[in-house]
């Protein structure tokens, strides 16, 4: 069995595409078109141009040889958090208004939670001279009013949505429902490895790009192309996509994924989805949700507003279920301490979502041998007034 989408969009029983009649026919023409126009030379080479040149890839593979001597293994961070606008969700906002460009589209809309996706599209929206429209739930309209901020002055509109809990679920909700308003000249640029088919896959190949470099520069580092351990933390489940793209049939690498327990992943309070959920349909596709026995989603906590949402991608419930990768739920203080020790021992900030990354090495017993990767998705800017107010 494959871990990669088939042909009808599953990853097992995962994923699908579950959607409103209304969008029938242009998420069909998307199916038909995304991989034809992301083979053509034309798209790689305008796609691989601006990565190098307007996002600063490839990001480094960088040694961290204290904390390689604290965890007993031979650590490698790989830095989206250097990339253009502070994560990895560049790489994917550049690819996707590539695509909806060649598709004719005019018009972008996007979700956002703390806000990181949206200004990433807002970026390559202001990129490409094309409008944007973001949908932010209002509790995190305030709660990430910087990153607001930075939307309008890309030249972004946000509108605050007020259904629900107000935060990314329900700003999802409200994309789709704006969608389905507009089909024929809108492109939704779907944020994570989520939502319908093709989306899961589209945004796991735009992140792909990631393990693309780790072959060669561990290749040139370590004289063999593969690690003994990959780590990544999962909201949505995009940089943990392109973390695993090209080992994911590799079985000697290990693959450690850490999602956010917030509290605790026995508690309410928590949005550890890959342990607390159950199968149901959300935003499009068929995954692990949290949800009550009525099937009303629950919400999600965490510290880190980038791992909150109820679900994760189909490719991950899949990967999970089949037991080909190893889930951690990483509580707010673990991550929190962790946060803080990478800052120390290495000099780099994260972002919190990162930092849960960071808080699974001390959970894995090393050989000295090991080769460990570990993804940090994102830099801390973000996050230092929650840093702050959480002193280690
Ligand atoms: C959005 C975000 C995440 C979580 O999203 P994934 O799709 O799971 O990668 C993680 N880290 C950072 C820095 C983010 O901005």
């Amino acid at each position: 069995m494959s871990y990669y989408v088939n042909d009808k969009g599953f990853y097992g029983q995962f994923g699908g595409a579950y959607i409103p009649e209304i969008l029938y026919a242009t998420v069909k023409n998307l199916q038909e078109q995304y991989l034809q126009i992301l083979e053509t030379d034309e798209f790689k080479r305008e796609y691989h141009q601006l990565l190098r040149d307007y996002v600063g890839r490839p990001s480094p593979l960088y040694f961290a040889q204290r904390m390689s001597e604290h965890y007993g293994c031979r650590l490698y961070l790989k830095r989206e958090d250097l990339n253009h606008t502070g994560a990895h969700k560049i790489n994917n906002t550049i690819g996707q208004i590539l695509l909806a460009r060649k598709m004719g589209k005019t018009r972008i809309i996007a979700e956002t939670g703390a806000g990181q996706h949206g200004v990433a599209t807002a970026t390559a929206c202001a990129l490409m001279g094309m409008k944007c429209e973001v949908f932010m739930g209002a509790t995190d309209v305030e709660r990430q009013h910087t990153n607001v901020e930075r939307k309008k002055m890309l030249g972004a509109q946000v509108h605050p949505v007020r259904t629900g809990n107000m935060t990314l679920s329900d700003a999802c909700s409200a994309a789709i429902r704006d969608w389905c308003c507009h089909p024929s000249d809108t492109f939704y640029i779907v944020g994570s490895t989520m939502g319908p088919h093709p989306y899961p896959d589209l945004v796991a190949r735009m992140q792909s790009v990631i393990s693309e470099e780790i072959r060669w520069q561990l290749q040139e580092k370590e004289g063999r192309d593969y690690p003994d351990y990959l780590v990544a933390c999962i909201g949505g489940g995009s940089n943990a996509a392109g973390t695993i793209y090209h080992y994911v049939d590799d079985e000697r690498v290990r693959i450690v994924l850490a999602e956010a327990g917030g509290q605790g992943w026995q508690t309410d309070r928590t949005a550890a989805t890959l342990h607390r959920g159950s199968i149901g349909i959300l935003h499009g596709a068929k995954m692990l949700v949290m949800q009550n026995d009525d099937g009303q989603i629950q919400e999600a906590y965490s510290i880190s507003a980038g791992l909150d949402y109820p679900g994760v991608g189909p490719m991950h419930c899949n990967m999970a279920r089949q037991g080909r990768s190893r889930v951690l739920s990483i509580n707010d203080d673990e991550a929190l301490r962790a946060g803080y020790e990478l800052t120390r021992l290495e000099g780099i900030i994260p972002a919190i979502e990162s930092a849960h990354a960071v808080a699974a090495l001390s959970k894995l017993d090393f050989k000295a041998t090991d080769i460990v990767v570990l993804t940090v998705s994102g830099r801390g800017d973000k996050d230092i007034e929650t840093y702050l107010a959480n002193p280690q």
